[in-house]
């Protein structure tokens, strides 16, 4: 089995799908509000092995505090089907145009609705697929600490050196996206997680270039990783997938 990490698997085409599966893809399904949760939950009872649900209200979904209410009451009631929390994060994007006063007021909205979240992650020892980017870690990093999170999961993130070595030294993960293959920019920052703190992840269906992002891109991203790191790409595949069983928590 083969692991994306971080996929929006309500937004995929059934054939889409299918090809995960055929190529022994396992999803992390993340949730973006409650419609894209309850199809999550669907999809876990038609793939029970190819999808690991993820419960959360995507940051940069301008969601009511009700629909907060509402998804974390879901995931106490549906925590036996849980595999994690996400995709739960800080806004970052959509600022043009924002005061600095109103961009600090966003972030500290946002903050509160992640402790919240990381909360519930704590108490019942569920994996966070986090959205975080830039030096948004600042934010972050003292919540998880506050409720002793060690292996989050930071998708796609991209920062500065010294954030990522922040990550790395709190024990954190970082997933891989597809954007490597066409950002240098991207694929230099990459470059510099450690091996065995990376998991591929597609981030499905977002676009990379003309191409519409699916999960078997993962097969993608590992070949450029295992050619910078100068080993076989089952290799690279074998370390995201032993790094993800960890991530998950599984076997303990
Ligand atoms: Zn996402």
């Amino acid at each position: 089995m083969y692991w994306d990490i971080h996929c929006h698997a309500d937004r995929l085409t059934e054939d889409e799908m299918e090809e995960a599966v055929k190529r022994k893809v396992v999803v992390g399904a993340v949730a973006m509000d409650m419609e894209s949760a309850r199809k999550m939950l669907r999809l876990k009872e038609r793939y029970p092995e190819n999808i690991r649900v993820f419960l959360g209200i995507h940051p940069e979904v301008e969601g009511s505090q009700e629909e907060a209410e509402e998804m974390l009451n879901l995931i106490e009631k549906r925590r036996d089907l849980l595999d994690g929390i996400g995709e739960v994060g800080i806004p970052y994007f959509y600022m043009e145009g924002k005061s600095s006063e109103e961009r600090k007021a966003i972030k500290k909205r946002g903050a509160e609705l992640l402790e919240r979240f990381v909360e519930t992650a704590a108490r019942y020892d569920l994996p966070l697929n986090l959205h975080v980017v830039g030096d948004d870690v600042g934010i972050v990093l003292p919540i998880l600490e506050g409720y002793g999170i060690r292996g989050a999961l930071f998708h796609w993130y991209e920062g500065g050196d010294e954030h990522l070595k922040r990550l790395v030294d709190a024990g954190h993960f970082i997933s891989v996206s597809p954007e490597i293959v066409t950002n240098q920019h991207y694929f230099d920052f990459v470059k510099g997680i450690p091996l065995e703190r990376l998991l591929l992840e597609s981030d499905a269906p977002c676009p990379y270039g003309e191409e519409r992002g699916v999960p078997t891109m993962i097969f993608q991203v590992a070949e450029s990783l295992a050619e910078y790191h100068g080993i076989e790409v089952e290799k690279l595949l074998r370390i995201a997938g032993e790094n993800t069983l960890k991530y998950l928590r599984a076997g303990e």
